[in-house]
């Protein structure tokens, strides 16, 4: 029995993970839950999965789940940072989903580790932030960080049984997102409903604008070099628009070998929590024959520009993934809310990084404040452009 804790219950990956727990009763246990601000879904989860403790956003969270909960379920309210640290390293819990959204889940996911916790990793910022950070404690502890992202759970599927020193290199596929095929003009006008609406994937606002801007591959490909130990030129970026092909590994003598899949989160989650097993799932077959052709091609990144960015930051290292992070969080949030258009992102971004000195990160402290500086040019950024209408 696995005795599980999850970061982020309410949103996208959290109910997906909850989905394969309720599949398995006999496999998996929810010991904790921690979310943000949604209180009826989290009210409803508490009553159905009964939970030792329950984490929330801040105090009037935690009021509006004791008065809707009524003292009817036995489980303890818990709120704030310290209340996020609690559930995440809950005694009675072996295994930590991490599924909050940005650069938030980094502080619980370090100390879940610290605390000894199995980790299934969906929170891409913090391998993006702290990668060698969270590596090196990862080794110290003796935990396993399983990834949930389902092109690096597809690259931890191609290895098994493979040496490592056999990898030539990685294929990273990309969807390409719903502009895939936009010129730069129509791109300049595209507005947030239209960013939210993914071809392939059903996730959560700030991933979904990440795929649609393609920084989401760019995080991608810092997240994969931390976790498999990669060199920045062994991950090959592939646009590839079924998104049927999760990822794929090539080795020396020319072999690839690819994992594919309907694009469903449940497959990548249920691996990270039965590995090495592949577990039942509801979902249907892949049909092969309905997809008829798979097709591949190579990112334009003149036209998404994110991508690029994300590369010269995961080249230069030290703070600077951090503070593209902490600059794109703060430009899409600045996007949805219609403040800046959608080509103002890479812009948002690109000034704040070239505003940066890189520093050594030797500390979480020390990504963090990197995270902070970042978020705070960036805003000043947007409100110069604001004032001075410039994109
Ligand atoms: P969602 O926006 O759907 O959900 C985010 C979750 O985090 C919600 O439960 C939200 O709570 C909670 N949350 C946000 N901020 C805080 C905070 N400060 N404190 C406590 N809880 C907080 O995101 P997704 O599920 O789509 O993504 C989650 C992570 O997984 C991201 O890092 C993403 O990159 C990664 N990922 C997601 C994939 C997907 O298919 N969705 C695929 C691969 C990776 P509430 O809603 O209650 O406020």
């Amino acid at each position: 029995m696995k005795r599980i804790a999850i970061l982020g219950c309410t949103g996208s990956i959290g109910c997906s993970s909850l989905k394969v727990i309720e599949a398995h009763p006999d496999a998996y246990q929810v010991t904790g839950l921690a979310a943000g601000k949604n209180m009826d879904l989290l009210a409803e989860q508490v009553r159905k999965f009964r939970p030792l403790e329950a984490a929330v956003l801040g105090d009037r969270e935690a009021e509006g789940l004791r008065k809707r909960l009524d003292g009817r379920v036995g489980t303890k309210i818990v709120s704030g940072t310290q209340g996020l640290i609690r559930v995440a390293t809950l005694e009675q819990a072996d295994t930590v989903i991490s599924a909050i959204t940005g650069a938030a889940g980094l502080g619980p996911t370090y100390a879940a580790i610290r605390a000894g916790k199995d980790i299934a990793l969906a929170n891409k910022e913090t391998m993006v932030m702290a990668g060698p950070l969270v590596i090196e404690e990862v080794k110290r502890r003796g935990v396993t960080l399983l990834p949930v992202d389902s092109e690096h759970s597809a690259i931890l599927q191609c290895l098994q049984g493979h040496p490592r020193e056999d990898v030539r290199r990685v294929l990273l596929t990309a969807s390409g997102g719903p502009f895939r095929d936009f010129s730069l003009e129509q791109m300049e006008h595209v507005t947030p409903e239209q960013a939210l609406k993914h071809p392939n994937w059903s996730m959560g606002p700030k991933i979904t604008v990440d795929s649609a801007s393609l920084m989401n591959k760019g995080l991608e490909l810092i997240e994969a070099k931390w976790l498999f130990g990669l060199d920045i030129e062994q991950i090959h970026i592939l646009i590839h628009p079924q998104s049927v092909i999760h990822s794929m590994v090539e080795y020396k003598d020319g072999s690839i070998i690819a994992q594919l899949g309907i694009p469903d989160m449940i497959t990548p989650i249920s691996y990270a929590l039965s590995y090495p097993r592949h577990m039942g799932t509801s979902l249907p077959a892949l049909d092969l024959e309905q997809v008829g052709t798979l097709g591949f091609m190579k990112p334009d990144t003149g036209k998404f520009r994110c991508l690029d960015l994300a590369l010269r930051a995961a080249e230069i290292g030290e703070s600077m993934p951090s503070v593209l992070n902490g600059a794109n969080e703060v430009a899409v949030e600045l996007f949805l809310r219609g403040r800046i258009g959608f080509l103002q992102i890479p812009s948002l971004i690109e000034k704040t990084m070239k505003a940066h000195s890189p520093f050594v990160i030797d500390s979480i402290e020390k990504v963090m404040q990197a995270d902070a500086w970042a978020r705070q040019r960036a805003a000043e950024f947007a409100e110069a452009d604001r004032c001075f209408g410039r994109g």
